[in-house]
């Protein structure tokens, strides 16, 4: 990839323009992941920070090395918690790959793959159902055990055969939780909420969709799936994608206003991320800033709206060894910690075992595992090993992403007997042991 002068630079109204400097302490060194691997400033947030304000000062060019370096960073965000002076990294980053978005040079085809995967595909529920079958065809019809058997991706340049191993089960089209419907509450309502039911999510985790709401019901919730929701725009804005971020962030606020709900209910962390930061997205937009700020206090990650309401529903018993992986959106985007912890605890007969580094990142980090995947499957293995010593039979992880991710690595190591589930699963599964 080459690159021209940025067209963007400095164009975004930002908190990041004004809120705290960087002070160098390197307090956030130790809980970078890319840091950790590649031990060099420039991997670091420090030596990321110093690049990107050199940059915007005009004393950096958007050379090849400047990008390599941001683009190497997993948009964690774990050095966010780690900083004393609050410097908003998330926000940085994003807008120096905005820079880069509209800087760089790419060969034709890259360039189209990229417009077309984010600029139609995801935006696009038709196209996005459309890949997916694809994908179940590829996996149901025999022809991914042909591939797999006469190992012709590796025939290809780059990690075509590794990929390919990424690729989770596509579990039955009767999972996708239907949009447009509505769910009563059980046992008396006590609110109505609405579920953002994600695109990846629904489409390879469907069935933890339909744990959520029924989880819900149980709570005493009337469940609204607003049919005209679309993806959130959270890979867009790891992408330096905003224009199209922001159409889908307008799209998504009028679908949930229509719903007139008291809380919008997230059960992907990175997409609860997102949907939380509408407002700073939408800050400059005249007819929507308002709206966003609004929008974005209702949205609620799952746990955070259980563990706060008066009473839950009662649980049966589930005897499981369960380790809880923090979901880094959830944990340092969103500031959520103790809830899903409490709401596994609140399980009778399940043991909540800790691992030492729960928050550091898996490496799968949005499609980072594609984009980046040598230095993707190092970080993993680190929260494999990690995962290993807990002797847990189920990893629990809120997040569509990490829950693929530790599923491959927890296959590559041999441990295919743990298995991962999202914490709303275990609860769900709970009730119906109750019942
Ligand atoms: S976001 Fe994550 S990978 Fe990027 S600099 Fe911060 S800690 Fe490192
Ligand atoms: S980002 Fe924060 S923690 Fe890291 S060096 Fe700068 S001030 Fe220190």
């Amino acid at each position: 990839m080459s690159v021209s002068a940025p067209t963007v630079a400095n164009s975004l109204p930002s908190r990041a323009d004004l809120t705290p400097e960087c002070i160098h302490c390197g307090l956030c060194l130790q809980a970078c992941p890319t840091y950790i691997e590649l031990g060099k400033e420039a991997d670091s947030p420090r030596g990321r920070i110093y690049l990107m304000r050199a940059q915007q000062r005009g004393a950096m060019p958007v050379s090849e090395s400047f990008v390599q370096h941001i683009s190497a960073c997993l948009d964690c965000r774990g050095c966010e918690s780690a900083c004393p002076s609050g410097v908003p990294y998330g926000e940085l980053v994003e807008k120096a790959r905005e820079v880069i978005e509209h800087s760089a040079r790419r060969s034709f085809w890259v360039e189209w793959f990229r417009a077309f995967v984010f600029r139609k595909m995801f935006p696009s529920r038709r196209l996005l159902r459309l890949n997916f079958d694809m994908l179940r065809w590829y996996q149901r019809s025999g022809v991914q055990r042909l591939v797999r058997g006469i190992g012709v991706l590796k025939l290809f340049p780059g990690h075509l055969a590794e990929l390919e191993q990424l690729l989770p089960d596509i579990r039955s089209k009767n999972e996708h939780v239907a949009l447009g419907t509505v769910f009563p509450a059980q046992g008396g309502k006590r609110f109505r909420v609405a579920v953002m039911t994600g695109c990846v999510m629904n489409e390879i985790f469907g069935d933890v969709n339909q744990a959520t709401i029924r989880v819900l019901q149980q709570n005493g919730c009337d469940v609204v799936v607003p049919e005209e929701q679309v993806c959130c725009g959270a890979l867009h804005c790891h992408a330096g994608i905003m224009d199209t971020a922001r159409e889908l962030a307008k799209k998504n606020i009028v679908a949930f206003e229509q719903a007139e709900v008291d809380a919008v209910i997230s059960n992907a962390s990175g997409c609860g991320a997102k949907l939380k930061e509408y407002g700073m997205l939408l800050a400059g937009d005249r007819g929507f800033a308002e709206r966003a700020v609004h929008f974005s206090q209702k949205v609620k990650d799952i746990a955070s709206f259980l563990d706060a309401l008066p009473t839950l529903a009662k649980p049966g018993e589930l005897r499981l060894r369960v380790a809880y992986d923090d979901p880094c959106h959830l944990l340092h985007a969103m500031k959520v910690s103790r809830p899903p912890r409490n709401v596994l605890r609140g399980i009778p007969g399940l043991e909540l075992v800790e691992l030492s580094t729960p928050e550091q990142c898996c490496g799968s980090a949005g499609i980072y595992n594609i984009t980046n995947y040598e230095l993707s499957m190092r970080i993993l293995r680190r929260k494999i090993d990690d995962i290993r010593g807990t002797g847990a039979d189920v990893v629990a992880t809120g997040n569509p992403g990490c829950m693929l991710q530790i599923a491959h690595g927890l296959r590559q190591a041999g441990l295919d007997q743990m298995k991962v589930m999202h914490p709303v699963e275990l609860l769900d599964q709970a009730y119906r042991c109750g019942q």
